[in-house]
């Protein structure tokens, strides 16, 4: 039997950039896999088409020797980076599981004051960057540069790649690090009172910022512009 050729499609990423497809390798540590984003409902015809399931990254992914062109459907978004900064904090807290109730870390981005935003015009010659003189805190992040990846792993290992139900989406999320229920960004990032989103000044008190002193680049689905109590938070 004859494979048909790989295509190196992932070369047409921007290189800095990367998404799921980028983070994990293969068996033979040469080719970075090929992951899917295939919602929970698809899963049997993405596993019929041939597609493989990573048990540590929670994703299925096109074995060496498919034709990733069966997987089209499934294929992540092409998205390039709309927020940068020169620097960031990785922001942690910890929250109640909704599932089994144990109380988990979690963690998110959040970009000093000084970030640069991708305005998006209706004419893509009018795309701009343009800066910020406040934090933002990030939610939604459906592209994440491998090394920002990479440092978040590093304080969070059951921070990756999921679907979102509700939104629709594949985004990196949160996960309960007893029981690996889905913790999405609704609740922890967008709920006053909840997460990142303290509504007292003791509760900011509560979140730590660690800072990391290199690039950051993301394409991100939500942010804030200011964030309330930041200052108790940098402590
Ligand atoms: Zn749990």
């Amino acid at each position: 039997m004859r494979y048909p050729a790989i295509s190196s499609d992932i070369q047409r990423f921007p290189p800095e950039i990367t998404r799921a497809i980028l983070v994990g390798w293969n068996d033979n540590r040469d080719m970075p896999k090929r992951y899917l984003h295939v919602p929970f409902h698809d899963k049997d015809e993405a596993k019929r088409l041939g597609a493989h399931w990573d048990e540590t990254a929670k994703l299925w992914y096109v074995p060496q020797r498919v034709d990733e062109k069966l997987f089209t459907r499934w294929k992540p978004a092409e998205n390039g980076p709309n927020m940068r900064a020169d620097y960031y904090f990785i922001a942690a807290t910890t929250r109640a599981c909704w599932h089994c109730r144990k109380i988990t870390k979690i963690h998110g981005f959040i970009l000093p004051s000084g970030l640069k935003h991708l305005y998006i015009a209706e004419d893509p010659k009018e795309d701009e960057w343009e800066i910020y003189d406040a934090p933002s805190l990030l939610s939604y992040i459906t592209d994440l540069s491998a090394t920002v990846s990479a440092r978040m792993a590093e304080q969070n290992q059951h921070y990756r790649m999921t679907y979102c139900d509700n939104a629709q989406l594949f985004y990196w999320m949160n996960h309960c690090e007893h029981c690996q229920s889905r913790l999405d960004d609704s609740t922890t990032f967008c709920e006053l009172g909840q997460g990142f989103v303290p509504s007292t000044p003791e509760a900011a008190a509560l979140i730590k910022l660690i800072p990391i002193n290199e690039s950051f680049a993301a394409h991100v689905g939500t942010h804030s512009i200011g964030i309330e109590l930041f200052k108790y938070m940098q402590n």
